[in-house]
């Protein structure tokens, strides 16, 4: 009885991802757009920084942002600093002195009310003419001389109300679009872009229409992944948020601490889809099922996983064979990367959710 219901809850938990990504691939990863992109299209773009104790980076990204291919008239960046107390505004502004032939404007808060209250006050600083504004973190780079330019000739087309990137996978070289193809991660992405908007954005690149953040009321200030739940929002008003093939971005992933931040990333997503579960909204109906799958996979499915292995363990313990040959079989599965990778971002989601009981953050 215990193993059957252990079996039974691991064959969810690892049926239910399967079957949407066999799913995606099938129907909608291979299909053209459907777009109307335009690669000459060059609108007035702002690019914001959020910095908060960047000074190590700052220098860094704004060279990265200064190589890309956009004609300088229609190019501007906001650092938007929060009492930073390791001088990240005086670099940035050294820097700028150095550079007058990109626009960068600096406006400093004067205390650290978090990366979304930022946000919105860099908003308040964004010329009436933009029509593009486009989020970077600091320690996030473009691999790309026209990644703005790629991202923004989505937004050509006016049923696209949002554009992010997909993840360059560590340790690759340049590589065409088939590296969107190569992590199942980006095929997912990718896959939800095209049936209609994904709902994780990265907050290495986060273009939205201006006018749409306006109607929307700005940044969600009281929740952390303030990308991917402003896109969504995005999304529930009808216009696509997506994240196509040929627009990458860079990540540095902390040495120190990784465990710690991957938890806190985890809190935010599933911040994230526990408040659009709560939003109701008269949703087109292929946004409603990706987002209703998204949203058991980040909050149900992941406590799928101990509950099954305790039930396999407490048959274990009463020598069930077929429990003991499970367990032991997935333990040996450990030593293949996918399914270890699988298995430690469940981890993290069960602890983040834990953990968004006491703290947000
Ligand atoms: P993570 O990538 O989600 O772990 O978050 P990071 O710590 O890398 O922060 C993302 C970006 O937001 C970085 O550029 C930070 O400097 C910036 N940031 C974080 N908190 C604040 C804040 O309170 N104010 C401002 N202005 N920027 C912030
Ligand atoms: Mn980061």
């Amino acid at each position: 009885m215990l193993e059957a219901a252990g079996a039974a809850l691991a064959a969810i938990h690892f049926g239910v991802p399967l079957a949407y990504y066999l799913y995606l691939r099938r129907a909608w990863l291979r299909r053209p757009w459907g777009l109307r992109r335009d690669p000459g299209y060059t609108p007035r773009v702002v690019v914001v920084v959020p910095t908060y104790n960047e000074a190590d980076l700052i220098e860094r990204k704004l060279d990265d942002i200064y190589r890309q291919d956009y004609p300088r008239e229609k190019l501007e960046v906001v650092v938007v600093d929060s009492a930073s107390t390791d001088g990240t505004p005086e670099k940035a502004r050294r820097w700028a002195s150095k550079h007058p032939d990109l626009k960068v404007r600096l406006v400093e808060e004067p205390a650290r009310r978090g990366k979304a209250h930022a946000l919105n006050t860099a908003l308040k600083h964004i010329p009436p003419d933009a029509e593009v504004v486009i989020l970077t973190d600091a320690d996030s780079f473009w691999p790309q001389r026209d990644t703005v330019r790629r991202a923004v000739a989505y937004l050509a087309d006016p049923t696209v109300g949002a554009v992010s990137c997909l993840k360059k996978p560590a340790g690759q070289g340049p590589g065409g679009v088939e590296e969107a193809y190569r992590s199942l991660y980006n095929q997912v992405r990718l896959a939800e872009s095209k049936a209609h908007s994904t709902p994780i954005f990265h907050g290495e690149l986060a273009a939205y229409r201006k006018s749409l953040l306006e109607e929307i009321g700005g940044f969600p200030e009281d929740l952390g992944a303030d990308d991917s739940h402003t896109a969504t929002l995005i999304a529930l008003k009808g216009r696509r948020a997506i994240t196509p093939e040929d627009v990458w971005c860079t990540e540095l992933v902390p040495r120190k601490g990784y465990t710690r931040w991957r938890i806190r990333r985890a809190q935010h997503l599933t911040q994230h889809f526990q408040k659009i579960l709560k939003t109701s909204h008269k949703t087109p109906s292929q946004l409603k099922r990706i987002l209703a799958v998204e949203a058991y996979l980040h909050l149900a499915n992941p406590w799928l996983l101990p509950a099954a292995a305790a039930l396999l363990a407490l048959a274990a313990a009463h020598k069930s064979p077929s429990a003991i040959i499970l367990l032991a079989l997935a333990a040996a599965l450990l030593a293949y990367k996918p399914y270890r990778t699988w298995i430690t971002t469940q981890l993290y989601l069960t602890a983040a959710m834990i953990r968004n009981l006491h703290t947000k953050e």
